[in-house]
């Protein structure tokens, strides 16, 4: 479907203070079913670069800006990002992210929103380490959804789905003072 109309109407999203973490951002208006909202702009980079940049900033929760990229590499929100890396987890989200086949990753509404409801979606995170008790705690889930599963870590993957998706070094995070979901690091 075409919309020529979707470059024309009002910004369908703001960024404020969220109850579930952080920042988070709401929907400006009444979103439709379908609808792209944001992209997850971000410079993209190579997985090894990726993480040079996380051990460089030594704090795990850089990486919940990566999101994986089907050609292998990474989008880093946190350089040259937008609004969209303060999307907040749920586990019943109301909009999913789909890398496209140019490879840019978009935000679009799982069914239609209405206005001031907080945007979120389900990124479950790829951390192939193991999930010890500092890890599971770190990246507890809070989003309040009757089916939370308390968690944003998700099940060790048998295999990788070809869709954008955050991901998580291998290796062990340090300290494990993490907060559970990335604080906004530098706008740009
Ligand atoms: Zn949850």
């Amino acid at each position: 479907m075409t919309s020529a109309s979707s470059s024309a109407v009002l910004p369908a999203y703001r960024v404020h203070s969220s109850s579930v973490h952080g920042n988070g951002v709401f929907a400006e208006r009444d979103i439709e079913p379908g609808e792209r909202i944001i992209e997850y702009a971000g410079r993209e980079i190579s997985w090894d670069e990726a993480q040079r940049r996380a051990e460089v900033s030594g704090a795990p929760h850089n990486h919940t800006f990566f999101f994986s990229l089907a050609n292998g590499n990474v989008v880093d929100g946190g350089d040259h990002g937008n609004e969209a890396r303060f999307i907040n987890h749920s586990c019943e989200p109301n909009c999913e992210a789909i890398e496209e086949e140019d490879g840019r990753i978009f935000i679009y509404a799982l069914h239609a929103i209405k206005q001031d409801e907080e945007l979120n979606y389900s990124y479950p995170l790829i951390y192939e380490g193991r999930h010890t008790p500092a890890i599971k705690k770190a990246f507890a889930c809070r989003c309040g959804a009757p089916t939370c599963s308390g968690t944003m870590l998700a099940p060790k993957p048998r295999k990788r789905k070809p869709r954008a998706q955050p991901q998580l070094p291998v290796e062990p995070i340090p300290g494990a003072a993490a907060a559970r979901h990335p604080e906004p690091v530098a706008a740009h």
